[in-house]
């Protein structure tokens, strides 16, 4: 029986404006009423809206979505879907295999149904690309209760220099609206209001260190776990090796899991791996390439005192760099090849696509 549906409304790491990163999550079950806890928020309505419009276009194609073509800006202007993910992986074009919209509903109208239904936000950190949409989309909340959540940097970051009234509007003191903003405790297990099973905890890892004062980027691992079923999923942040902030702040992460979570429970960890291993240490600026996401893998697996077989590895935040090969092939290659190296065990990796939901 499947816990989780993980939709991709967005997954690039930029340097492209749009599709940034943001995982809706939900309950597999009646599409048109359920609800969703986002996983930060760099695309939203919009994609919720062509993700829709999508499924009506191409409702009278097949449901199987193995032979789409995906855009991609390298040598081709298209590669297949087969090429960016495992094949034993359950994946879905879309929010969910059955039609979004009531009879008589316009896609815009659905769309803003959904986003009504996303009833949580959890964001990783206040970096741009995490949040750009919630604050776009923010104007449409006034409908419909919502609350954001994060560790204190995050949430502080988010009312002083996002919702400030000069930057953008104080909605949490607007009172016609219902949103809020609150601050979580760190690796404390936090129910999650909108979906009664489910229960989050956030776990606080180094993104790097600032710019100028040379602080360092706190951001956040969720461990979303389905209290009936006791199957659990976790989706990182960005995020960099223990190997480069020599803090054990990912060694903390894989501890936890392995002693909350058995391994045949955990499904799938959604990950970042933002640059190839042909990027220097000095470039990675808080990012992990293969050569550190198979590091900390190992590292996982250690925890667990054995191989991680059955887990999925879903990679997010490439950076679409300039040459000619697709970075998220380059990127999947290089991980699938250190990690039949390291024997890391039976894993699968795939790339997270935007416009799909993973169903787990
Ligand atoms: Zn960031
Ligand atoms: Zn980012």
């Amino acid at each position: 029986m499947a816990s989780f549906e993980i939709s991709i409304l967005g997954a690039s790491g930029g340097p492209l404006d749009g599709g940034n990163q943001s995982i809706l999550l939900s309950e597999p079950g009646n599409c048109l009423h359920k609800k969703y806890i986002c996983i930060d928020a760099g695309s939203g309505l919009r994609q919720i809206a062509t993700m829709i419009a999508s499924h009506q276009k191409r409702s009278s194609l097949k449901q199987n979505c193995w032979d789409d073509a995906i855009e991609s800006f390298y040598e081709r202007l298209e590669e297949p879907l087969h090429r960016f993910v495992d094949s034993k992986v359950r994946i879905v074009r879309g929010l969910c295999n059955d039609s979004l919209l009531d009879s008589d509903e316009s896609i815009i109208s659905g769309a803003l149904r959904v986003f009504n239904n996303i009833k949580e936000y959890y964001i990783t950190h206040p970096h741009l690309d995490h949040i750009a949409a919630l604050v776009i989309n923010s104007p449409a909340c006034s409908s419909a209760e919502k609350t954001l959540w994060g560790l204190r940097p995050t949430t502080e970051a988010l009312r002083k220099h996002v919702f400030n009234d000069i930057l953008w509007p104080n909605l949490f003191a607007q009172k016609k609206m219902s949103f809020e903003l609150h601050t979580l405790e760190e690796c404390q297990s936090h129910p999650v209001k909108c979906i009664t099973n489910w229960a989050i905890t956030p776990l606080r890892v180094s993104h790097g260190l600032t710019v100028e004062s040379q602080v360092r980027c706190t951001s956040t691992v969720y461990l979303i776990q389905n209290r009936v079923t006791e199957q659990a999923v976790a989706i990182c942040g960005d995020l960099e090796s223990d190997l480069i902030s020599h803090k054990r702040l990912l060694a903390n992460v894989w501890k936890h899991f392995s002693t909350t979570v058995p391994l045949e429970k955990l499904k799938c960890i959604l990950v970042e791996c933002s640059c190839s291993n042909a990027t220097k240490d000095e470039h990675l600026y808080g990012h992990l390439s293969p050569n550190y996401l198979v590091h900390e893998l190992k590292q996982l697996s250690r925890a667990y005192g054995r191989p991680l077989d059955g887990l999925q590895v879903i990679i997010m935040h490439v950076k679409m760099s300039p040459g000619m090969r697709d970075p998220r092939l380059v990127i999947l290659q290089e991980i699938r090849q250190l990690a039949a190296a390291q024997e890391l065990g039976d894993v699968s990796f795939s790339m997270a696509l935007q416009g799909y939901t993973f169903v787990l």
